[in-house]
C-alpha cells in the first residue's frame, strides 16, 4: 500500500482511540498539545493528498460543511415516544398488561436514566457512521450527519465486532457546567442567556455551519439499538456490546428482576439526580427480553415494552412583576405572570402560566409577591403559591382586565365558564390572526410555506382578514413585503393550491368552530358527509350523534348561523376546497363493518394512527390482542412472533397494507 495512505490511516486510527480515550472514558493517554500536534499533521497530510479523503475521517470533528436546509429523511423505524408512568402503582398497572400478553411472571427488567436532551438516531455501515437524523415528528427526521460526526463522544468508526449495518439511538445533551459556562459569556458579551440545555442542543443540532456545532458542548449517551436482525438476546447485552463498539454508554443502566429491585432505582436516582453533570427526567424502564419486546409491539405512540418514570417536578420562589394578557383565536383571554428570572432545573423561567381570573383570585396574588413556580415537563410553568410573609401593605391586589387588550372592547364572562372572552370576532386581530394560523397549521389544512409570522405580517398589511382571503393573494400583493420573494411567494401558492386536496374532516376542523377538535370534526364529517347537510342542520339534529353533547352543538349551530362564516365557507367552496366526504378515500362508513382487525409490525407509508382512522371510518374495529373475535392480522415488517403464532393457532389471516387498500375500495366485503 502507499506509503502515505499507510501513514494517514495510522494517524486516524491513533486519533479516533484517544478521541474515544478521552471523550468516552475520560481518561487521556496523551496530552491535548501533543494530540493537536496529531491532528494538524493529519489535516496537513489530507490537504496534500485529497485522493486519501473519507468522510469519516477525525478531521471531520471541526466542521466545516455548511448545509442551507436539511433533508427530511423518513425513519425506517419510527421513533416513539414513551408511556409516562408518576406511581408503583402506574408501574404496576404497565407490569400487569405486560403479564397478560407475555404469561412470564419472572420478567427481567432493564432501568435507565431518562436523558434529558434531544433524541439522535444514527446508522452505522461496516463500523462506519454514515447517517445521524433527528426524531423529527417520529415518523421523519432532519439529517445532520455532518453536525453530528463533530461530536466527540460520537465513534466515527467502531472497535470490536459488529453488525454490518444497524442503527443506534441516544440522546443529545448539553452538561450542566457546560451550560452554565455558555451563558456566562453570552451574559458578559450582553446576549440574553440561553434558556435551558435541551433547547441549546437542539438548536446547536441545526446550526447551518459544523465548525460553529462543534464548538457547542455537545455530549451523546447512546441507549438504544435497533435492527431488523437481531443480534442479541437482551437489551443488557446490546448495551454491553454497544459499549465494546466505542459508544457511550452511561454505566447508570442496572438489570432488575423484580418491579421492588425498579422502585429502588427509581428512588435512588431521585435524590442522586441532583448530584448528576446532566439533566434527567426521570427513569425508563425496558422489558429487558427482546423476544419479549418484539411480542408486546407498539401502540400507535409508544412501545408497549418500556415505559418513563417521571419525576416530580422542582418549586422555586421568585418575584412577581406583572401580569399580562394574551387572547386567543376564539377570544379567550389569558392572564400570564412575567416573573423575575429564575433558573429552575435548569431553565430559565420568565413566565408562568395564571389560567383565568379564578386562579389569581384563589391565589389571592399581588404584584411584587413571591411567588412559587412549578415547572412539569414540557408544560409551561406555572404558579402554585405565594409567600404571604414577604408582602408589604404597598404590594397592589391583581385586578383581572375588564376590556380586551387588543381590541378595547368589553371582555365578557359566562357565568358558567372561568375563561374571559374578547366578543369582538371580525375587528380584534389575535382572533383574526390565530383563526387564519390555525387554518393553515399542519393538523389543519396544512399550508406549507405560510407560517404563523407571515400571517401576521399579511394581516398588519391589509392583506387578509379572513382564511378565505389567503386564495385571493396575487404576486403584486406580496412582492413589496419584507423577506418576499418570488420563490417564496410561488411557494406559498403552491401549499395553497395543494390545500385543495385536504379531506372534508379537516377542512370542517380548520374552519376553527369552537369545541370542533380532530375527533369531533371527524364524528361530524361522516355523520354529515357533506357541508351543505350540515348547515341545514339544527341543534337537535346534532346532539343525536354519538358523543356530542350540548356544548358542540350550540357552537356549531351558532358558527353556521353567523352570515359572514357562511360567506367565506361559499368562497372557499367556490375555490375548490373539500366540503364532501370523497367516495374513494373517505368512503361511506362502513366497507368494513363488522371486522375487528389488530394491526402489527413496522409500515412505512403509514403511521399506526393513520390506518387506525383508516379503519375505524371504514367502519371497521381496531383492537390491540388478538382473540377469536379478531378477523384479520393487518401487518407491516416485524410482526411480534407471539402474534404470529396465536393468528395461526386461530387461522386468522394476515393481510399487508396493499390488501387492505384493496379491501377498502371494493364494497361490499
Ligand atoms: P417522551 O419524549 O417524553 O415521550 O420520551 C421519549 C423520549 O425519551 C425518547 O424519544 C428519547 O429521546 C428519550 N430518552 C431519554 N433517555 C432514554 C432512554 N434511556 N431510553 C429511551 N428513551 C430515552
Ligand atoms: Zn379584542
Amino acid at each position: 500500500m502507499n506509503s502515505i495512505l499507510q501513514k494517514i490511516e495510522k494517524l486516524r486510527d491513533e486519533l479516533h482511540s484517544h478521541n474515544y480515550n478521552y471523550y468516552v472514558l475520560d481518561k487521556p493517554l496523551i496530552s491535548d498539545y501533543d494530540f493537536d500536534i496529531k491532528l494538524k499533521e493529519l489535516i496537513g497530510l489530507e490537504n496534500q493528498y485529497p485522493q486519501f479523503s473519507d468522510i469519516n475521517s477525525p478531521s471531520k470533528r471541526v466542521g466545516g460543511a455548511v448545509i442551507k436546509t436539511f433533508n427530511t429523511t423518513t425513519h425506517d423505524f419510527p421513533m416513539y415516544s414513551l408511556d409516562n408512568s408518576y406511581s408503583k402503582n402506574d408501574l404496576e398497572d404497565w407490569n400487569d398488561r405486560i403479564f397478560k400478553n407475555i404469561g412470564d411472571a419472572n420478567l427481567e427488567f432493564l432501568c435507565e436514566l431518562k436523558f434529558d436532551g434531544v433524541s439522535i438516531n444514527l446508522t452505522y455501515e461496516n463500523g462506519k457512521l454514515i447517517k445521524a437524523v433527528t426524531r423529527g415528528d417520529g415518523i421523519q427526521g432532519d439529517d445532520v450527519t455532518d453536525n453530528v460526526k463533530t461530536i466527540k463522544t460520537i465513534p466515527l468508526k467502531l472497535k470490536g465486532s459488529f453488525p454490518k449495518k444497524f442503527q443506534i439511538r441516544g440522546e443529545i445533551i448539553i452538561e450542566k457546567k457546560d451550560f452554565i459556562k455558555m451563558n456566562e459569556i453570552r451574559l458578559k458579551n450582553g446576549l440574553d442567556p440561553y434558556m435551558n440545555p435541551r433547547n441549546t442542543a437542539s438548536g446547536s443540532l441545526k446550526l447551518q455551519d459544523s465548525s460553529e456545532v462543534a464548538k457547542r458542548p455537545l455530549k451523546c449517551f447512546l441507549y438504544q439499538i435497533v435492527t431488523s436482525e437481531q443480534s442479541c438476546k437482551t437489551q443488557n447485552d446490546y448495551l454491553k456490546n454497544a459499549l465494546d463498539w466505542g459508544f457511550n454508554i452511561s454505566k447508570t443502566y442496572k438489570l432488575c428482576n423484580s418491579l421492588l429491585d425498579v422502585m429502588t432505582y427509581v428512588n435512588y436516582w431521585d435524590t442522586k439526580r441532583f448530584d448528576l453533570n446532566y439533566e434527567i427526567d426521570g427513569v425508563v424502564i425496558k422489558v429487558n427480553n427482546i423476544n419479549y419486546q418484539k411480542e408486546l409491539g407498539f401502540t400507535s405512540k409508544y412501545p408497549r415494552w418500556s415505559i418513563a418514570y417521571k419525576y416530580k417536578t422542582e418549586q422555586i420562589a421568585t418575584k412577581l412583576i406583572s401580569v399580562s394578557y394574551q387572547v386567543g383565536r376564539t377570544g379567550a383571554v389569558t392572564p400570564v405572570a412575567n416573573l423575575e428570572p429564575v433558573l429552575l432545573g435548569g431553565t430559565y423561567i420568565k413566565r408562568a402560566s395564571l389560567h383565568n381570573e379564578d386562579q389569581i383570585n384563589k391565589l389571592d396574588l399581588h404584584i411584587n409577591d413571591y411567588v412559587k413556580v412549578e415547572k412539569g415537563g414540557e408544560i409551561i410553568p406555572k404558579i402554585v403559591g405565594v409567600d404571604k410573609s414577604k408582602r408589604t401593605s404597598e404590594f397592589k391586589k391583581i385586578k383581572f382586565i375588564e376590556n380586551c387588550p387588543s381590541c378595547f372592547k368589553v371582555l365578557s364572562r359566562n357565568e358558567s365558564e372561568s375563561q374571559h372572552y374578547c366578543l369582538n370576532y371580525y375587528e380584534c386581530s389575535p382572533q383574526i390572526t390565530g383563526r387564519i394560523q390555525h387554518f393553515i397549521s399542519r393538523k389543519a389544512m396544512d399550508i406549507n410555506g405560510l407560517g404563523n409570522e407571515t400571517i401576521d405580517l399579511l394581516h398588519k398589511s391589509g392583506l387578509i382578514s379572513n382564511y378565505a382571503d389567503l386564495y385571493d393573494l396575487q404576486m403584486h400583493d406580496l412582492l413589496p413585503l419584507e423577506r418576499m420573494a418570488e420563490k417564496s411567494i410561488n411557494n406559498i401558492f403552491r401549499g395553497l393550491e395543494e390545500s385543495k386536496k385536504i379531506p372534508f374532516e379537516r377542512v370542517l376542523f380548520a374552519l376553527g368552530i369552537r369545541y370542533v377538535g380532530q375527533t369531533v370534526a371527524k364524528k361530524i364529517a361522516l355523520a354529515f358527509k357533506s357541508i351543505d347537510n350540515l348547515m341545514t342542520r339544527n341543534f337537535e339534529n346534532l346532539i343525536l350523534i354519538d358523543e356530542i353533547g350540548d356544548r358542540i352543538s350550540e357552537s356549531i349551530v351558532d358558527f353556521f348561523s353567523n352570515d359572514e362564516n357562511c360567506k367565506i365557507i361559499y368562497r372557499l367552496k367556490e375555490l375548490g376546497l373539500q366540503f364532501e366526504l370523497e367516495e374513494n378515500n373517505g368512503p361511506t362508513n362502513d366497507v368494513l363493518k363488522g371486522n375487528s382487525f389488530v394491526i402489527s409490525g413496522v409500515f412505512n407509508e403509514y403511521s399506526r394512527d393513520e390506518l387506525k382512522d383508516m379503519i375505524e371510518i371504514n367502519g371497521g374495529k381496531v383492537s390491540s390482542s388478538i382473540t377469536s373475535k379478531t378477523n384479520y392480522l393487518l401487518g407491516g415488517n416485524n410482526i411480534g412472533p407471539s402474534k404470529l403464532l396465536k393468528v395461526k393457532k386461530l387461522e386468522i389471516p394476515i393481510i399487508n397494507k396493499d390488501d387492505f387498500l384493496l379491501m377498502l375500495k371494493s364494497k361490499p366485503l
